[in-house]
């Protein structure tokens, strides 16, 4: 799949939508998702063009992938889930339902969450 710049996380990293930003680095920009799952449900997206989590790994350089993964750390400390625990979730395709075009990990906390996953 080919990435679209016209996807909504592209808008907001052009500055196009505003967003509830909570951290934002070289390498990645962090915010609230706009329909919560949880009491804390963050989305760390990378700078970068890339549709999903699969063509990430494949294609970003090494330092875009380290900058991500310490991104992410940052943000759930940040949030203040990191004594508590959280879940990371990056869907990537069909099965997954992935809705935005734009590789994005949610981190979810704040509470005990429920099962790692529901049936559609
Ligand atoms: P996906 O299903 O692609 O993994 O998750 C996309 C997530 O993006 C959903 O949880 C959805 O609520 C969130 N989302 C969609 N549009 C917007 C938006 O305009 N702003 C924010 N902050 N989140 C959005």
């Amino acid at each position: 799949m080919a990435y679209e710049d016209s996807n909504i996380f592209a808008k907001i990293l052009r500055g196009e939508i505003p967003c509830d930003k909570v951290y934002e680095d070289e390498f990645a920009l962090a915010f609230r998702d706009i329909n919560p799952q949880a009491s804390v449900h963050t989305l760390v997206i990378p700078k970068g063009a890339y549709v999903s989590f699969d063509d990430f790994a494949a294609k970003a350089s090494d330092a875009e992938i380290g900058g991500f993964s310490r991104a992410v750390q940052i943000v759930a400390s940040r949030e203040g889930v990191t004594d508590s625990g959280y879940r990371l979730i990056a869907n990537h395709g069909k099965h997954s339902f992935q809705e935005v075009p734009h590789f994005h990990v949610h981190i979810l906390g704040g509470e005990p969450l429920p099962g790692l996953i529901a049936r559609p």
